[in-house]
């Protein structure tokens, strides 16, 4: 029995999911949340990250609607954003 092998086996995907978790959180303006939930529930908690709603720093200057801090033109009024 491999217990090194096993171990990553179980790493590995954890590792994933806090990786992509802190990504989607730091998406939604969350990138604590992301990485918590990735951490503490692996997978499940990369999925939950992907559920959460957005939350918004970013307004734009024109109509003021929220916008994703990687949006490059307003959803709303397509005024572009820097
Ligand atoms: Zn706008």
């Amino acid at each position: 029995m491999d217990v090194l092998g096993g171990m990553m086996c179980v790493l590995a995907p954890w590792i994933v999911s806090v990786a992509v978790g802190s990504y989607l959180g730091w998406e939604r303006n969350r990138p604590i949340d992301g990485i918590v939930l990735g951490l503490i529930l692996g997978p499940l908690g990369m999925i939950l990250t992907a559920c959460l709603p957005y939350r918004y720093r970013w307004f734009c200057p024109e109509c003021e609607t929220g916008v994703k801090r990687s949006a490059k033109r307003c959803p709303a009024c397509r005024t572009k954003l820097s």
